[in-house]
């Protein structure tokens, strides 16, 4: 029988890269986890009815990039393709903003899936770490967003990534905008598809990566003679605090991004060591969310940063992280006896927290010192019949080299004193 392999568009996270991941993770989550964020997880898959509904019926994600699927008792359900319309649809659920504490300020963490093309950096299956504060308008919101997101990035080592920013206008100037820009793209030379795209969601034709479509696209009306003066003044504080911050960005006229939810402040992150899918991280407001899945309203603004495409930007950037070896100790047993006292020790020094490891299996003294070096642990423990019989174990520094003979009743001891 031949093996299995992971499903196309897919692929497994092992050792040693996996640990690169969990710092990401980790890195992404931090600072959100330093400014009031909570932890929030729901499940893997949704009524399909709310990305429909949260995602926007005319976008990629719900018209092709959907896994759907229906359950044995008649249920409608998706993958989930993105994170904010279940965290909005849990918060809600939960009344998280009936607590009196808005904006509500949740994170996330997980695994999406979109039936896309898979190339580099695209995935069928790929994770996310995401913010979303919800319930508050307010301009400092959508800058603390974007400085958390330069300040992860930066805690990462990354350096060649840069942050595109727009805004989308709202419910009195987007329409209008809307209704002009129609006008603009119905007299242009655009396929089927793309014809019925403008009727849908005409802003999402500027996004058209077509040559001939973008030539076409010179002369169309602009975004930002549009903006009401309220979304202008809340877009020029959004720019003036992150100027502030310290914190470098490019305006963007052209951003639109792929849903449908977005209003005002919109924003991407690229990365450009990574290509065609150069897009590490984005997000925005999404003042009409809560509405359109039957919330009251909740005007809230929030980001999803790509952990696969982070990971591929610092490898494109050549930076490796400094990850601490995962072990301390890693103990040696020579012989029947030896496994079984050193065994004890290990489990002990677990107990206390030292983390340990044990050649298992009885291999002999080489093989063994070879899993020891490769651990990382900075100490191995070595004990055979000889050594038992005088009450001692070897201590080894794998630093410096140095062994020293430890009474066996002091080695946890030793240990914790040495690795402070
Ligand atoms: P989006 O929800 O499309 O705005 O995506 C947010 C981030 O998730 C992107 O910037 C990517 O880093 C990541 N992402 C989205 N789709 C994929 C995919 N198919 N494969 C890998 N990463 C993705």
């Amino acid at each position: 029988m031949s093996t299995f392999q992971a499903p196309k568009g897919t692929y497994d996270l092992t050792p040693p890269r996996s640990a690169t991941f969990l710092a990401v993770r980790e890195a992404i989550s931090a600072p959100l986890r330093d400014s009031g964020y909570g932890y929030i997880e729901t499940p893997g898959f949704e009524n399909v009815e709310l990305f429909a509904r949260g995602v926007g019926e005319s976008t990629d994600i719900v018209t092709k990039e959907m896994y759907t699927l229906t359950t044995k008792g008649g249920d409608q359900l998706a993958l989930r393709p993105e994170g904010t319309a279940s965290v909005l649809r849990a918060a809600l659920e939960a009344n998280l903003h009936k607590a009196g504490n808005l904006p509500v300020k949740l994170w996330y963490s997980g695994s999406y899936y979109r039936y896309e093309r898979p190339q580099a950096g695209r995935y069928r299956h790929f994770s996310q770490v995401g913010a979303e504060a919800i319930g508050t308008e307010d301009p400092a919101l959508d800058a603390e967003l974007i400085i958390l997101a330069d300040q992860a990035y930066r805690s990462l080592g990354l350096r060649q990534f840069r942050i595109l920013l727009n805004s989308l206008g709202d419910k009195e100037c987007r329409p209008v905008y809307r209704e002009a820009l129609q006008t603009f793209l119905r007299d242009l030379d655009l396929d089927e598809e793309t014809r019925r795209r403008i009727e849908i969601n005409p802003l999402r034709v500027l996004d058209d990566k077509r040559a001939d479509v973008q030539k076409q696209l010179t002369g169309a009306p602009k975004l930002r003679d549009y903006l009401c003066d309220a979304c202008k003044a809340y877009h020029e504080e959004v720019r003036a605090l992150l100027a502030a911050a310290g914190v470098a960005f490019e305006d963007d006229e052209k951003l639109v991004r792929g849903l449908d939810y977005y209003t005002r402040t919109t924003f991407e992150f690229v990365h450009d060591g990574l290509g065609s899918q150069s897009a590490v991280g984005g997000g925005g407001r999404y003042d009409g969310l809560s509405e359109m899945i039957g919330g009251p309203e909740l005007p809230s603004v929030g980001w999803a940063l790509g952990v696969d495409r982070t990971v591929l930007a610092l490898e494109a950037e050549g930076v490796e992280l400094d990850l601490p070896a995962t072990t301390s100790v890693y103990a040696v047993p020579l012989g029947e006896e030896a496994r079984r006292v050193l065994f004890g020790v290990v489990t002990e020094l677990r107990r206390t927290g030292i983390a340990a490891d044990f050649a298992f299996g009885g291999r002999g003294l080489k093989g063994a010192m070879k899993s020891a070096n490769r651990s990382g642990a900075r100490y191995t423990l070595v004990a055979g019949e000889r050594d038992l019989a005088e009450g001692v174990v070897q201590l080894k520094d794998m630093e410096s080299g140095e062994q020293t003979a430890v009474p066996l009743a002091e080695a946890a001891a030793e240990l914790a004193k040495r690795l402070g």
